[in-house]
């Protein structure tokens, strides 16, 4: 497959391009679970009937870029139609790398296996993957350490947790990026930039703390959608309790990669590749608590409070187990809580999302409904 017209980046990652290669040259399979990453992200914006989508979805191309980094990207597609969402090749890597360390660790989350594990024998480090100024991709191990990958853990229950986490988070990327675009984002970041030419401190500032505020609301948006697609998920097959304990369970491992995705972003910092916009992880984590507790999100069968606090102690879970492993977090010190909320109202009633993006009535609602009454 080709890049569609207008993809506005440098790359575009062929997977079929890269599976002949594969097979040239005796190469183990492109995992199929980043295949099913993909399939997800377009069944998303182009094929799912499990929620009303609104029209503008129709505009949006999403793809791998030939990237090594850990990142995803969004911005409008050349001439300026629809958008762009490009998401680095690098990037289920880099999450497996970091997981496949962190769920060897016998505290995090250790209800899921189905035996204790044993103690980790040594510390690790985690290998972050950097791309040189000619191109390449090379890796520094981040926070000392063994770099080499400890042996998976013999239990079904990790390996699928391990895989699932894999896909939340990529599916994290990607929803954060949807957000940014059907929020409006997108022309907002660019007016802006024009408006204030950053000459002085005090601009820089103003723009950096609105950019800040940005991504805080492109993670309560794609929270939203997460919560509608777990509840979706986890709604197929069992019912009564089970179903309800799935729901929750599903949605606590939702927020753990969440809060991974935040963790790895900040790992720039210690490269010094270039300073992200995005902000501390732990701010991101108060700032999704704060403002998705805000706006409910109706969910089927179960308190929308209780399924946000399953998000949150997911995330303060993904803090707890990086730290168990002595990786760093960024300290925040001091935040102004109450001023950022409100410049997130601000900017939520200042900018208007593309005319087509705005959600339907029904998925406003929350899932749609099947004819046989069932959600
Ligand atoms: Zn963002």
């Amino acid at each position: 497959m080709v890049a569609p017209p207008g993809w506005p980046y440098a790359s575009w990652l062929d997977l079929d391009v890269l599976r002949e290669a594969e097979v040239a040259h005796q190469l183990p399979p492109t995992s199929p679970l980043l295949q099913e990453c993909l399939a997800f992200n377009e069944s998303f914006l182009h094929g799912s009937s499990l929620f009303e989508r609104p029209a503008g979805f129709a505009r949006i191309q999403v793809g791998l870029t030939e990237s090594g980094w850990m990142g995803a990207r969004s911005r409008r597609t050349i001439p300026p139609f629809g958008y762009a969402i490009a998401i680095d090749a690098g990037a289920w890597l880099q999450i497996h790398l970091a997981l496949s360390r962190l769920l060897a660790h016998p505290d995090v989350l250790p209800h899921i296996a189905v035996q204790g594990l044993p103690p980790l024998l040594k510390r690790l480090a985690l290998p972050f993957i950097t791309i040189s100024s000619d191109g390449n991709p090379s890796n520094v191990d981040l926070f000392g350490g063994d770099r080499r990958a400890p042996d998976p853990p013999p239990d079904h229950k990790r390996s699928s947790c391990h895989r699932q986490l894999i896909f939340y988070a990529m599916q994290f990327l990607f929803l954060h990026e949807v957000a940014h675009i059907v929020c409006g984002h997108i022309e907002y970041r660019v007016a802006r930039a024009a408006e204030l030419a950053r000459r002085i401190p005090e601009e820089r500032r103003i723009l950096a703390e609105e950019f800040k505020a940005l991504e805080h609301i492109a993670d309560q948006r794609a929270t939203r959608f997460g919560i509608l697609l777990a509840a979706a998920g986890a709604l197929q097959g069992e019912t009564g309790n089970a179903q309800e304990h799935q729901l929750l369970q599903q949605l606590e491992l939702w927020g753990f990669a969440a809060g991974i995705v935040f963790l790895l972003t900040e790992c720039f910092d210690y490269v010094g590749a270039f300073t992200s916009n995005h902000p501390a992880a732990e701010e991101r984590r108060l700032f999704l608590r704060a403002t998705a507790l805000a706006t409910p999100i109706p969910l089927i069968g179960i308190d929308t409070a209780h399924g946000v606090s399953m998000i949150d102690r997911g995330v303060q879970h993904a803090e707890a187990a990086w730290e168990s492993l002595g990786w760093k977090c960024r300290p925040v010190g001091e935040i102004d809580l109450d001023n950022r909320i409100s410049l997130i109202e601000h900017l939520e009633g200042e900018i208007a999302p593309p005319v087509d993006m705005a959600p339907s009535e029904q998925s406003n609602q929350g899932l749609k409904r099947t004819p046989d009454g069932a959600a």
